[in-house]
């Protein structure tokens, strides 16, 4: 449902190609990945029941995006072309008279002709489930082949999810001590504490405007959160995405342990401007991390340790979050579920 509603806000902003990424996304999960879940045929209808309506919901839409995103595409490789036999001619015109008729036959006979703009593009590897119809009882559905990672590094948009620079996250000042102010009596016992930070993305820039702290155990270098379902329904209903997390370090330093690592990917892995914050209260510190894109989401991806491991230190795994902006005026609610 989150994948959704941050499509939703692509969509919103006419961002297109992540909308239509994050859509592709859902339906990939829950057409095609989900039925290699060992407990999916012992699943009930009724807990199935809610995605597969966001699927035929979102389905329609999905193909009109990629209408959409091909004619567009069409449109900017006709502009390419325009462009390009105008810049050879002008190339031409400076040249020598005699050779202008021949070097003008030469551009147009491969270039004027209309190719197929998706020749190596952002849909090259998606087969699309065009014959959208799930065979619950078999539980067999071949509609999508298996979807190699699509990165194409000469795809430029800067705000793409695909890659480029990361968008701002603003932080209310306040927010650190409004937590620990809630996590004191937990911190004087030497128990850690957790919040899920919260907010929007307008004007393609994110702003966590809730912090969120569900049902929890803890201890000192430990907080496992429980009954999420109740944070996500939180978030349905205000509408918020999920931008992070915050947890207290009672009597250690502010960084990210392998523990935290792998609790950061998930964030990570599905808003790339998520951030872990870390508040260490004894060494009156605060760290805002996340997992470096160039080689920490990739090596986490693949790490399957569980529990406290190491790790190699070779290359750093996270780093501190430069995309942060603290703001004194950004309204912030703290709701906390833990009573
Ligand atoms: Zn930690
Ligand atoms: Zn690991």
């Amino acid at each position: 449902m989150e994948l959704i509603r941050m499509a939703n806000i692509y969509m919103a902003e006419n961002n297109l190609e992540n909308a239509y990424i994050l859509y592709m996304k859902f339906m990939v999960l829950f057409l095609e990945k989900i039925q290699s879940h060992p407990e999916y045929k012992t699943t009930s209808p009724t807990l199935k029941q809610p995605n597969q309506a966001k699927l035929k919901e979102i389905l329609p839409i999905t193909e009109k995006l990629k209408d959409r995103l091909k004619d567009r595409y069409q449109k900017e490789y006709t502009q390419f072309l325009a462009r390009k036999i105008e810049d050879e001619t002008n190339m031409v015109k400076k040249s020598e008279k005699t050779n202008v008729v021949s070097s003008m036959e030469s551009i147009s006979k491969d270039d004027l002709e209309l190719k197929p703009v998706l020749d190596k593009p952002l849909l090259q590897n998606v087969v699309y489930p065009n014959d959208f119809a799930v065979d619950t009882k078999s539980g067999s559905t071949n509609l999508l082949l298996p979807i190699k990672p699509i990165i194409n590094r000469s795809l430029k948009p800067s705000t793409s999810l695909i890659e480029g620079s990361l968008r701002k996250i603003v932080v209310p000042s306040k927010l650190m001590q409004s937590f620990l102010l809630l996590a004191k009596l937990n911190t004087s016992q030497n128990i850690e504490t957790c919040g899920i930070l919260a907010g929007k993305l307008a004007s393609n820039k994110f702003t966590i405007s809730h912090v969120i702290l569900p049902k929890q155990v803890g201890s000192s270098e430990t907080c496992v959160t429980e009954n999420e379902e109740e944070i996500f329904s939180f978030q349905d209903k205000y509408n918020l995405i999920t931008l992070g997390w915050i947890h207290t370090h009672p009597t250690q330093t502010a960084f990210l342990s392998s523990v935290d690592l792998h609790t950061h990917f998930a964030y990570q892995k599905m808003i790339p401007e998520s951030i872990a914050i870390v508040c260490a209260p004894k060494y009156n510190t605060t760290g805002f991390f996340c997992l470096t894109p160039e080689h920490g989401l990739e090596y986490i991806a693949q790490c399957r340790q569980t529990g406290f491991h190491p790790h190699p230190s070779d290359l750093p795994l996270f780093t501190q979050a430069n995309h942060i902006q603290q703001d004194e005026n950004a309204k912030l609610e703290i709701i906390d579920l833990r009573i």
